[in-house]
């Protein structure tokens, strides 16, 4: 079945005509500059175009209904001029004190046109230059877009927060608009996921001299599995472990999970250890999708990855790294380094020197360019600690969660896992009942 048509939701006045106080003339109805040219374009790109308007003057009897009627045939006829139809106009015609369910922010409007238009509130994008035009697409779940013309560039301090985008004017609103609706390329299913899982696991000692480290059971099944069943009920479809101590484990790892139903599940084994970012150059030559998620195989940080392919693509970086706060690492396992970020959000570097316990420490999760991988040199070595060669000159930034990140690489951290994830089936259903949930 086709997706329904999606619609923009657009003010009236100070948005698509200049703002006069109670127009009550037809004859005053003036277009705003290039916002006939806009509404084409986004005609063009098969949107639905549906005007609201709060028009308390008919409640406090400065004019009539028909009047009203009159000047929306006039505005009308201007867009028809411009080659522009609207799919229809919705009115409010009551003041503020009749406490009615249609005057905005309420969504009684956005509701009638739903239900007559046939498009999702949630899937569509709403524009204004008032408080109460971007509060009402926050109550139906829309995409909220200030423009700055009409009451726009004075209201727009009270509209932080509840705006998604700030833009000058309808016409500045469409590059927004174009990406807001372009199909999203990176989705978990079309992209490929690397899981390291080559390291020695010496902080653990005794405990994985004979079990590799994500093979170690947890809740009675490997560490590994609870970590592919999350990939897999998050959407992913290809997924390659690169392994090199005691791979035959890893060997047999797959063929049960293969078995047990787990497709798309593929084992290479390093010819020498390679270091993070060695081990990543050679699966690269695997990696099917041009981008690709890689993961460190003994970390339990369920953030959701299609959260931080969308940014990743938003932003057209070649590199993206996870990053949590300190304080949202478990057990005290501060031996992962910190991402040193600008104000901007992009990377300038990594630390590992001191063992940080506060600053933004790396989860182990990426997401990467797999040209920008194949171009990395194959010998072995860290690919944190050779960051700033690595991705010299190329887009990288962080995506920041609020994830806890549990990593097992140390005894306590074992047993805290175990307690965490020891009935694990119900917490990985849990967090995919979560996931699915709308977004706040
Ligand atoms: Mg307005």
């Amino acid at each position: 079945m086709m997706a329904p048509r999606r619609f923009v939701v657009l003010d009236r006045d100070g948005t698509v005509i200049l703002e006069r106080n109670y127009l009550s003339d037809p004859e005053q109805v003036e277009l705003l500059p290039g916002a006939a040219g806009a509404l084409r374009q986004l005609r063009r790109m098969g949107l639905g175009l549906v005007l609201m308007t709060n028009q308390s003057a008919i409640g406090r009897g400065f004019f009539t209904e028909q009047r009203l009627g009159d000047i929306h045939q006039r505005l009308t006829q201007l867009l028809a001029a411009e080659g522009v139809r609207l799919d229809g106009i919705y009115y409010c015609p009551h003041t503020p004190e009749e406490g009615c369910h249609c005057r905005k922010p309420q969504p009684g409007l956005v509701e009638q046109a739903a239900r007559e238009l046939g498009f999702d509130p949630r899937a569509s994008v709403v524009i204004g230059d008032k408080p109460c035009d971007l509060e009402l697409g926050r109550q139906v779940g829309a995409t909220t877009v200030l423009v700055h013309t009409g009451y726009g560039a004075q209201m727009a301090p009270r509209c932080q927060g509840i705006a998604d985008y700030v833009v000058d004017d309808l016409a500045a609103a469409v590059p927004v608009i174009r990406r807001w609706h372009r199909p999203a390329r990176l989705t978990p299913a079309a992209t490929d996921v690397v899981v390291l899982c080559g390291g020695r696991g010496t902080r653990l000692g005794a405990l994985s001299l004979k079990t590799p480290k994500p093979l170690l059971p947890i809740g009675g099944k490997p560490f590994l599995l609870h970590r592919l069943l999350r990939l897999k009920a998050e959407g992913f479809t290809r997924i390659i472990l690169v392994a090199h101590h005691l791979a035959d484990q890893f060997e047999a790892f797959v063929r049960d999970a293969v078995e047990g139903g787990i497709s798309g599940l593929e084992l290479i084994v390093e010819p020498a250890p390679l270091g993070t970012g060695g081990a990543l150059r050679y699966a690269a030559e695997r990696v099917r999708s041009s981008t690709f998620v890689a993961l460190n195989g003994d970390s339990w940080f369920p953030q959701p990855l299609a959260a931080v392919l969308r940014e990743h693509e938003g932003a057209r970086r070649r590199f993206t790294a996870v990053v949590v706060p300190a304080s949202q690492v478990q057990g005290g396992a501060f031996n992962k380094g910190t991402w040193e970020v600008g104000l901007d959000g992009a990377v300038k570097g990594f630390a590992t020197s001191q063992l940080a316990s506060a600053g933004w420490v790396n989860a182990g999760m990426y997401v990467i360019d797999r040209a920008l991988a194949c171009a990395w040199p194959s010998a072995p070595y860290s690919l944190e600690d050779n960051f700033t060669r690595l991705l010299a000159g190329k887009t990288s930034g962080v995506f920041c969660s609020k994830v806890p990140l549990l990593d097992i690489g140390t005894p306590q951290c074992y047993v805290l896992a175990e307690q965490l994830l020891g009935a694990s089936e119900h917490m990985i259903a849990l967090e995919h009942v979560q996931d699915a949930a709308p977004r706040s």
